[in-house]
């Protein structure tokens, strides 16, 4: 398949077995009716009606530039179509330069963003394409330039409205996507650029046109407080003739966008309101169930402070209780102490044993509460007048 389509491509500048050729410009493209008819039913229509010059099979186009048309057929004979870039004068060294635009299955990803196919690198750059073919030439660095950027945005507006014209519905889309992909190269605003795009697309596209109008419609309402802060851009628009349904179908649009703006904003404070409604009856659920566990825990608390109450008056009761008890028994161990104190002197007093009647020496002995003093030579018992208890 590669194969036919690059015979085919090669066809494109091969006059051989060209059956008919297309004036446009003061230039002459002899083309293949089988290729261009095949994909035109508006050529096709050209070639079969009273368009055609019958012996010359020759089709005078009038309504596009002639490198318009030259894209057009380079889409039909190659599935693409290349645009010259206006070198500036730092670039004058590199020779003339082309880019050239592929359908979106050429298009890589870009590895920033997956989701977002990104157009340049699917812009190849260019010697002269006479020069070498499309397969030798790679991807080279892309110098953006803003003017230049403008006019491949205006040369995409003539490829979508040649396409239109001419019923290709693949290269409108192409040239769409590529419009798409471009346009905001239009930004920051330049109202000249910005005039400039618009006067191409709605002098060229019919005014039943649904995709690139309301592309650059919703640009210019996405814009909008740019372009209507600035009076000039607003004249400038009103005074162009070829502008009136631009005005017209802006001013619908702003009044559309600024009832959906009123309409979501109405809808945002609705559901704010609601939040903010929602959290207050929460919070006043939360404040109620706290207040609960509260009253529940001072309830609970009650029969603990009591209980802590009646510890307390116990333990001071008894703390006295025990004051007193030590006082009493501090009381009674002085007076036992007392009286043994008594009992030792009794015994300390006695010079002979009652009963040996040697000098008294003895040893202590418990008895009773108190002591008995024992004589050492014969043992006998000397007991004292104290009483201990
Ligand atoms: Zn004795």
């Amino acid at each position: 398949m590669a194969a036919l389509a690059s015979n085919i491509g090669a066809l494109l500048h091969d006059p051989k077995y060209a059956d008919l050729e297309i004036r446009c410009g003061g230039k002459s493209f002899k083309v293949h009716r089988a290729i261009v008819c095949s994909r035109s039913k508006v050529l096709d229509r050209e070639c079969s009606g009273g368009f055609l010059e019958a012996d010359t099979r020759i089709v005078n186009h009038a309504v596009f530039d002639v490198d318009t048309l030259e894209r057009m057929l380079e889409f039909i004979y190659r599935g693409r179509y290349s645009i010259k870039l206006t070198s500036n004068a730092e670039d004058s060294s590199r020779g003339t330069r082309w880019c050239r635009f592929e359908p979106t299955w050429h298009i890589e990803q870009d590895e920033g963003n997956p989701n977002e196919p990104n157009i340049y690198h699917a812009i190849s750059f260019m010697g002269p394409f006479q020069s070498k073919s499309f397969e030798e030439l790679r991807l080279e660095d892309y110098v953006q330039d803003s003017s230049s950027s403008i006019d491949v945005l205006e040369q995409h507006v003539h490829v979508y409205a040649i396409a239109d014209y001419y019923e290709l519905p693949d290269l409108e889309a192409l040239a769409l996507q590529y419009f798409q992909a471009g346009k905001s190269s239009l930004l920051p605003i330049c109202n000249d650029q910005l005039i400039r795009i618009l006067e191409a697309i709605y002098s060229n596209t019919p005014v039943s046109d649904e995709c690139l109008r309301y592309e650059i419609l919703d640009f210019c309402i996405d814009e909008k407080k740019t372009l209507l802060k600035d009076g000039w851009f607003v004249q400038a628009v009103v005074d162009n003739p070829e502008l009136q349904d631009f005005t017209a179908e802006f001013m619908l649009g702003l009044t559309h966008r600024h009832q959906e703006d009123l309409e979501y904003e109405q809808k945002s404070h609705v559901e704010v309101v609601k939040t903010l409604q929602d959290d207050i009856q929460r919070l006043s659920q939360q404040l109620g169930s706290a207040q609960s566990e509260v009253t529940a825990a001072a309830e609970q608390l009650k029969p603990v402070e009591e209980n802590l109450a009646w510890y307390k008056a116990e333990t001071e009761r008894l703390s006295q209780h025990l004051q007193i008890s030590q006082a009493t028994v501090v009381a009674a161990q002085n007076s036992i102490g007392n009286k043994i104190a008594a009992q030792l002197a009794e015994f300390d007093a006695i010079r002979f044993c009652r009963h040996c009647g040697e000098d008294f020496e003895f040893y202590i002995e418990r008895y009773g509460g108190g002591y008995v003093a024992r004589c050492d030579d014969c043992t006998t018992r000397h007991f004292s007048k104290t009483e201990v208890p």
